[in-house]
């Protein structure tokens, strides 16, 4: 048995030794692909339904695999978690995100917005704030333009810890949105003990609605009460113009998923943005 973090262990059978290896193989290829900078920055637009507009995305990282082509992070996040090796995929998407936002700002694009997913460790690590200053300091990107996601698990671990960095992280000008909400064991009345901007829907409680009244019901419940609370409100996988339409209805903040536009590389994006422009 192997240890893993926190209480969890893992048992190993004969059946998962392939696995293993493979597993082996992928972790000495992730060290070769942060040596060679094969990760790139795919990004989902997030469009405000006050405006209708595209004001901010989400940088989602994937790997361009040499043989394997594009992998999606959940075929390497997990073991970059386990290696430690996210810290340096995590700086990779901050400093491509914040250049290229900036970039967009630069051509006329617009004032935008750019989310960045944070893991719990890099919460605790201790250098977060170092990390995202540099972040910024290199691209020229507003504190303001910089939005910081974590689940609630980085919340829970160690919350003293975690209320000190969100402080630090407002204190610079940046926002922080709970990603996933919904999906933990954490209730909103928990939740208010943190310092947090935005709360994003997950997309389970999104994916049913129109379909059974209670889950419209819990989505119109927490978006009714984080609005209570101070924060925005951000529902992703969007799917369908129903979801839009109940949403919309609802006052939800923000909207981000399928129905909108899948994650895209950087020149789709830039495709949409100029579209929008021109409007
Ligand atoms: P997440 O942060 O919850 O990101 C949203 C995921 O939902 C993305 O998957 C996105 O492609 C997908 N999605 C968006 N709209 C829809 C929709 O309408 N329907 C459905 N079914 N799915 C939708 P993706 O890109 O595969 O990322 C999966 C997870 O990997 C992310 O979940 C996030 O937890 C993690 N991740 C992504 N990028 C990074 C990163 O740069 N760093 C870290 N640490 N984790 C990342
Ligand atoms: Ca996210
Ligand atoms: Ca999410
Ligand atoms: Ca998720």
């Amino acid at each position: 048995a192997k240890r893993l973090g926190g209480n969890q262990w893992r048992v190993y059978t004969p059946e998962m030794r392939s696995a293993t290896v493979e597993q082996l193989n992928l972790e000495s290829s992730l060290r070769k692909a942060i040596f060679r900078d094969e990760f790139i920055v795919h990004y989902q637009p997030k469009v405000s339904l006050a405006s209708g507009r595209i004001t901010g995305m989400e940088a989602l990282v994937r790997w361009q695999h040499p043989t394997m082509g594009l992998l999606h992070p959940s075929r390497f996040i997990p073991l970059a978690e386990e290696t430690g090796l996210i810290s340096v995929i995590t700086e990779r998407v901050l400093a491509q995100a914040t250049r290229q936002v900036r970039q967009w700002q630069d051509a006329g694009l617009g004032r935008l917005r750019v989310a960045v997913n944070i893991p719990p460790q890099q919460l605790h690590k201790g250098d977060l704030i170092d990390v995202l200053q540099q972040a910024l300091h290199d691209s020229g990107l507003a504190a303001s333009q910089l939005e910081v996601e974590l689940t609630e698990t980085s919340l829970m671990e160690e919350p003293e810890v975690a209320i000190e960095v969100f402080r630090q992280i407002r204190a610079m000008g940046m926002t922080i949105a709970l990603d996933d909400f919904g999906t933990g064991y954490s209730s909103l009345s928990q939740l208010r003990r943190f310092p947090l901007d935005t709360l994003k829907i997950d997309q389970a409680f999104v994916r049913d609605i129109g379909h059974c009244t209670e889950d419209g019901a819990i989505v119109r419940a927490i978006i009714t009460m984080a609005h209570q609370l101070g924060m925005t409100v951000v529902a992703e996988g969007v799917e369908t113009a129903e979801h839009l339409e109940f949403l919309t209805h609802e006052r939800c903040d923000y909207v981000q998923g399928y129905h909108i536009s899948r994650p895209v590389p950087a020149e789709q994006m830039e495709a949409m943005l100029r579209a929008q422009q021109a409007t």
